[in-house]
């Protein structure tokens, strides 16, 4: 019998422990920390802290609304996701949702070729060449696919009555371009890149601390700024001073933490293993205030690895946050960095096929 009243007592303790919880998530009503309205199931929005296009695991809900979603889209992270060109493609980067698009290249000898995420590729251009020569005209045809070969063919019947388009297309084949190349790149410069990063840090600090370190105002002024001056956003080329932890491949980084001697706010973002840019993102609200979070996301693996990382205080501390790194107008550095970044893809995409990047 007492057994049986101690389950009981139990039991209601736990449901009036539920209530509370209820009452105190009810009482915090979310609103959107961009335009403040308040947010509900219907304009609530997964907002990638990454974006999806280059892998993001990362996308919280409860933070702004689709409207707002769409304006950090358009000021900040489709720029982005074009910096990394045709590469989430050629790499078939694990998304969360979706699948990535097939691209279309521009190859070396002047083709153009489409790019599925399975790696197949095939020439898209158009030729249909018609040259006269003693015997009468010459026909020279190509296309990506047989459906436009046969257009083709049946155009140069039209054109030329005793020309047998069925016998053509029996002596049609298709050839590898051998020597031809993608011609590839990736942009890097501020006004592509260091909007998304800083998206990424505010939207990030959300996250981890439940309030904004910035208002929507200052946070577009501050994109704005960094991607037109750099503003106080560098290039960290051999990664952040003091982080501590193994070699990723293809790895998405977000570190924040505080300088309580001087009340900065350090944050730092790696994309995909090279994109990696951070810097003063603000100043902290008291003197003192220590914060320290970090993320870090294996892409290839599709594993979360933050717990593998952390933060020599020491070094970290020592940097002058206002001179380490490259600045954007260190053209020259940066500029052999990137090329260092593009090979390493290239590398990627090599163990990827086991074969040159060629079409
Ligand atoms: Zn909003």
């Amino acid at each position: 019998m007492t057994g049986t009243v101690l389950i009981l007592i139990g039991g209601s303790m736990a449901t009036v422990v539920g209530g509370l919880w209820a009452a105190f998530k009810y009482r915090r009503k979310p609103r959107c920390s961009g335009c403040g309205v308040p947010l509900d199931t219907q304009n609530d929005s997964r907002a990638h802290i990454i974006p999806n296009a280059l892998g993001g695991r990362l996308a919280p809900k409860g933070i702004i609304c689709r409207s707002c979603n769409t304006t950090l889209g358009n000021v900040a992270d489709n720029a982005l996701i074009d910096a990394f060109g045709v590469w989430p493609t050629l790499l078939d980067i694990p998304r969360q949702q979706g699948q990535n698009p097939t691209k279309t290249i521009d190859t070396r000898n002047g083709h153009r070729v489409r790019v599925k995420a399975d790696g197949s590729s095939t020439k898209v251009d158009v030729q249909y060449d018609v040259a006269v020569i003693p015997e009468g005209h010459s026909i020279q045809i190509s296309a990506g696919d047989m459906k436009t070969i046969r257009q083709l063919l049946l155009k140069a019947a039209k054109e030329f009555p005793q020309f047998d388009p069925t016998m053509a297309e029996g002596h049609a084949r298709t050839i590898q371009d051998q020597g031809d190349q993608f011609k590839l790149n990736l942009d890097f410069s501020p006004q592509a890149v260091f909007g998304g990063v800083s998206t990424a840090i505010w939207l990030y600090l959300f996250l981890k601390t439940n309030r904004s370190f910035m208002d929507w105002k200052s946070l577009l002024a501050y994109i704005t700024n960094a991607q037109n001056q750099g503003g106080q956003l560098r290039y960290f080329v051999e990664g952040l001073p003091g982080l501590r932890g193994p070699q990723i491949d293809l790895g998405h980084k977000l570190i924040v933490r505080s300088v309580p001697a001087t009340g900065e706010l350090i944050a730092y973002v790696e994309i995909l293993g090279i994109l990696k840019v951070g810097g003063i993102f603000a100043k902290s609200p008291r003197p003192g205030f220590a914060l320290e979070h970090i993320y870090v996301h294996d892409v290839r693996q599709e594993t979360d690895r933050s717990n593998e990382f952390s933060i020599d205080g020491a070094e970290f501390d020592r940097q002058d946050w206002k001179t380490v790194g490259l600045s954007p107008a260190d053209a020259i550095a940066l500029r052999a960095h990137f090329r260092k970044a593009l090979e390493i893809f290239i590398h990627y995409y090599q163990q990827r096929f086991r074969a040159t990047p060629s079409a």
